[in-house]
């Protein structure tokens, strides 16, 4: 039963580790933990539990991002999920919620701010909720690395759907963390844990010093094939390098947030088609992608904690297939920079944005505003790196919500198909906008559907203008609702304005000192030359190994170090003849007239892996690009 779902909807003849055990105490009404890292399956932990049980699976995701790209990825494998979020309108989330209620969807996902509003508590009421899910979970944690003050509100929630079990899914949580979800989130004592190891076993950790990083990565792409994403911690830097790249006949593209929806579509889907191979980005690059065969993941600047690292670096070899991670010991402008306003001047930032909003006290809360930074910094005489940095300490407090949200205008057809014909009858002039819509796209009966006019107009032979009018003509006739998008920065107040403002020391301060620890600890991996890459990395996530990876930059020069002692002889014998000439490994093993083929067959093979013998097809040579 559950192979088949498995089979059905991805396509997938077997679980992965110990997905099938998940699954049944799932299943089975248990509250359960998942730690599994990322690129480790989680997802289907829920979402198959989630078609074979009775009811609606809600799972509480810490950011839209996420939610919009579990909805579509579902919505490819046919299963029915909504994403409840802000940049939805307030009518959208009447509809959905109704539809939900009417039993259209499997999955609901929602923000920890929407799960524990009132309005959404009184539809809860009537929902029939299988499980609870809690995505990210570790954001519970004040020493999780993204904090989010809702999550405690979770636990609260339980006691509107007592039937539910919980399902608490991380990827990266340590003791303190593991602990922290138990008991906020109200966790049975019976809980199920399930966790995985974070070892990849087919990943090679290194670090690169040098005194040319451009150079050093035009060098590396160009011994590593395979498609490649090389992550920046600015912007700028995202888009010279990847021009330096391009410059190099190294076919690549460049990403960050600051680009337009639609341009980073086009950008992941080349670099996933093998249009480009190399993808320069930010860490706004990567949320739900799964492109399997990513032969290497470089990280030009140091990122700015193991988390982040880890996941990052982790989105090359999911194919299992050997990968290169390559961490350049090279800071950014920024690496040593205090991010950390102190908390006055974060309380007049905040003060400045309460005026800038008119927002009156004790009222603000989950109502989003525009926000255009530039003019706000402008207008209040504050820098805007400082702006930048309060922004950033305001919103792992839990006191709002900034998002680069990419509105579209929206479009719902308000009547029925009979009222809607006999309209089209009677005004000819707007038919063809009608037939258009329902040629274009589907659900526009019971969905708010984004449009873009541009594309229509385009389409229609219609100005903008003209399109707008139709458009307005029907929305005042009662034929159509339409909603004209807001612009695209808002700003989500989670808290009402207090009468005073006071910033929360205790967790400020310990804010500070995560991220400060973090950043040491990024710097420790870096420049330590004695203990195995992984090793280090995984102790971090609370992995004790006393294994060493035998792959990372440290445990080859080990292995280096001990295998070439007392073989000299054989290695530079091997060298000579390879210098000018390509031979297969019986030739080489002839030259040495020796009975003892095991051993000259070990040297080579240590000679191709440590980068001195290239093979070309069934013929080693020596590879004279490599130095010493
Ligand atoms: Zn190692």
């Amino acid at each position: 039963m559950l192979e088949e779902l498995l089979k059905q909807y991805w396509g997938y003849p077997t679980f992965r580790a110990n997905q099938r055990d998940i699954i049944l105490s799932v299943l089975n009404g248990n509250d359960t933990l998942v730690q599994l890292p990322t690129g480790g399956g989680k997802s289907i932990c829920y979402q198959l539990p989630a078609l074979a049980k009775e009811g609606v699976c809600m799972i509480i995701s810490p950011l839209i991002a996420l939610m919009k790209d579990q909805v579509d990825n579902l919505k490819k494998l046919g299963i029915s999920s909504i994403a409840i979020h802000s940049g939805l309108s307030s009518k959208e989330v009447e509809v959905e919620m109704q539809n939900t209620l009417n039993g259209k969807y499997k999955l609901l996902y929602l923000s920890p701010e929407r799960a524990s509003s009132q309005s959404f508590r009184n539809y809860l009421k009537h929902i029939n909720i299988s499980f609870l899910v809690v995505d990210e979970a570790h954001c519970v944690s004040q020493w999780g690395h993204q904090f989010r003050p809702e999550y405690l509100k979770i636990g609260e929630l339980r006691s509107h759907i007592p039937n539910a079990n919980v399902i608490a899914l991380t990827a990266t949580a340590n003791h303190t963390v593991k602990e922290d979800i138990i008991t906020y989130l109200k966790l049975k004592h019976n809980f199920q844990f399930f966790e995985s190891s974070f070892r990849r076993s087919n990943l090679n950790y290194l670090v690169v010093k040098d005194n040319n990083y451009v150079r050093k990565l035009i060098s590396i792409l160009s011994k590593i094939n395979g498609s490649a994403v090389v992550y920046v911690n600015t912007r700028k830097n995202a888009k010279e390098v990847s021009e330096i790249l391009n410059k190099n006949n190294l076919s690549a593209s460049y990403y960050h947030a600051g680009l337009d929806m639609k341009q980073r579509e086009s950008i992941q889907s080349d670099w996933i088609n093998d249009k480009k191979r190399v993808i320069v980005s930010t860490n706004a690059f990567g949320m739900g992608i799964d492109k399997p065969d990513v032969r290497l993941v470089v990280h030009y600047d140091i990122p700015y904690s193991p988390e982040s690292y880890y996941q990052e670096a982790g989105r090359a070899g999911r194919d299992n297939l050997k990968s290169y991670c390559i961490l350049f010991l090279n800071q950014d402008q920024n690496f040593n920079k205090n991010e950390f306003p102190e908390s006055g001047q974060i309380q007049h930032f905040l003060n400045c944005l309460y005026n800038y909003h008119q927002i009156a006290f004790t009222s603000g809360k989950g109502i989003s505003y525009k926000f255009d930074l530039t003019e706000f910094t402008n207008n209040f005489g504050i820098a805007f790196n400082d702006a930048l940095n309060c922004l950033k300490v305001l919103e792992s407090m839990g006191y709002l919500k900034s998002e680069d949200v990419n509105h579209q205008d929206k479009i719902k057809i308000t009547v029925n198909q009979k009222d809607l014909y006999e309209y089209q009858v009677k005004y000819q002039h707007l038919d063809l906008i009608i037939k258009t819509f329902l040629r274009s796209f589907t659900g526009l009966f019971d969905h708010y559907t984004p449009i873009s006019v541009w594309n229509l107009s385009k389409e229609l032979k219609l100005s903008k203008n003209q399109l707008i009018d139709g458009l307005k003509k029907l929305s005042s006739d009662g034929i159509i609702d339409y909603i004209k998008k807001s612009s695209d920065n808002t700003i989500t107040y989670l808290k009402s304005r207090p009468t005073k403002i006071s910033i929360d020391t205790s967790i400020y301060s310990q804010l500070k000192n995560q991220t400060a620890y973090r950043k040491k600890f990024m710097l420790d991996y870096a420049n330590n030359t004695s203990i195995c890459r992984e090793h280090f990395l995984l102790e971090y996530f609370g992995e004790l190994t006393q294994e060493s990876c035998g792959n990372c930059d440290i445990c080859r020069n080990l292995n280096k170090n001990s295998f070439s002692k007392g073989k000299e002889d054989l290695t530079a014998a091997i060298k000579k003849m390879t210098l000018n000439d390509k031979l297969d490994i019986h030739k080489i093993v002839a030259n040495f007239q020796t009975n003892d083929s095991e051993e000259v067959i070990t040297a080579v093979k240590w000679l191709m892996e440590n980068n001195y013998l290239l093979k070309i097809k069934n013929n080693y040579t020596w590879n004279t690009k490599e130095k010493s």
